[in-house]
């Protein structure tokens, strides 16, 4: 009997894809905002794709969640003490807020289906909605920061990329509206794409940070599933952007040597930002 062998991909251009070899599709749903799919995969577990483009694996989703949060959360002046995250709907961000012993952390999650999926299939990441610290609000962040002014340390865009229900997540307007939204001194990050595939949406995040905050820091991780490996984040306040070693203990990727490495740029990422 011949094989079937099943694939999933993601387009990078017209030219090139990054292929997961599939053991089985566990789901496949069109929710209000977007397609979701989830595969079990060979070489990384289980896969979470929102149209069409990886979110996470299980086996390397610890690079991103440990850098979006635990940079942002040594860069800034006070410790922070209360976290808004936007997107992130997996759970993955708020868990390692978690650890890092933050108790108010606020996740806004546009599409309560991603949380459902979550539940289901990465119950590990979802846990931390179980959480008494962490307040899960099904809604778009976008329209949430226009209402709460002045209230957070750190605000953390975990968000899809900028088309359909997060390109609102990448502009001047909504970066104002951050600003509006942070304590004294408080500082935001966002994902902000790979700087070979993406450069466009990397210039596009730190251009709109910019024009509303006094200073801004792009730093760069490893991420084996995302376009290219090679992932940038964009950090900004008006206060100085520096290590304050906070939390400097280890996690799977972080460690103090990565924190300080992260903000070392090739030329051509320098170029664009
Ligand atoms: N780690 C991921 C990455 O960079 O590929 C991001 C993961 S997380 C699943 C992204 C989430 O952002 C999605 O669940 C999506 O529904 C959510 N999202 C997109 N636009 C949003 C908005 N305007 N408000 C709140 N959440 C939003």
């Amino acid at each position: 009997m011949k094989l079937i062998e099943n694939w999933f991909s993601e387009r990078y251009s017209d030219n090139l894809q990054l292929s997961f070899r599939v053991k089985d599709q566990l789901l496949s749903l069109k929710t209000d905002f977007q397609r979701i799919d989830v595969f079990d995969t060979y070489d990384f577990g289980k896969l979470l794709s929102i149209d069409g483009t990886v979110q996470l694996t299980e086996k390397d989703e610890f690079v991103y969640h440990e850098m979006i949060s635990r940079v942002p959360f040594n860069m800034m002046k006070k410790k922070p003490e209360s976290v808004l995250i936007i997107g992130g709907g997996d759970g993955g961000a708020a868990g390692e807020f978690l650890k890092l012993g933050v108790k108010k952390i606020v996740n806004v999650e546009i599409d309560g289906q991603v949380v459902e999926v979550s539940r289901k299939f990465f119950p590990e990441l979802y846990s931390s909605f179980s959480n008494p610290s962490v307040t899960l609000l099904i809604d778009d962040g976008i329209k949430f920061m226009k209402q709460n002014k002045g209230t957070f340390d750190l605000i953390v865009v975990d968000s899809t990329d900028p088309v359909g229900p997060a390109e609102g997540l990448f502009n001047a307007d909504f970066y104002k509206n951050v600003k509006g939204a942070l304590t004294a001194d408080g500082i935001m990050v966002t994902q902000s794409g790979s700087p070979f595939y993406q450069p466009k949406g990397l210039t596009m995040a730190t251009s709109g940070m910019k024009s509303v905050f006094k200073n801004i820091k792009v730093y760069t991780a490893f991420i084996p599933t995302y376009p290219s490996g090679f992932w940038s984040f964009t950090l900004a306040s008006d206060a100085e952007i520096k290590n304050y070693s906070h939390d400097l203990s280890s996690g799977k990727y972080f460690n103090p040597d990565v924190l300080e490495g992260s903000f070392k740029l090739p030329e051509f990422v320098k170029s664009l930002i």
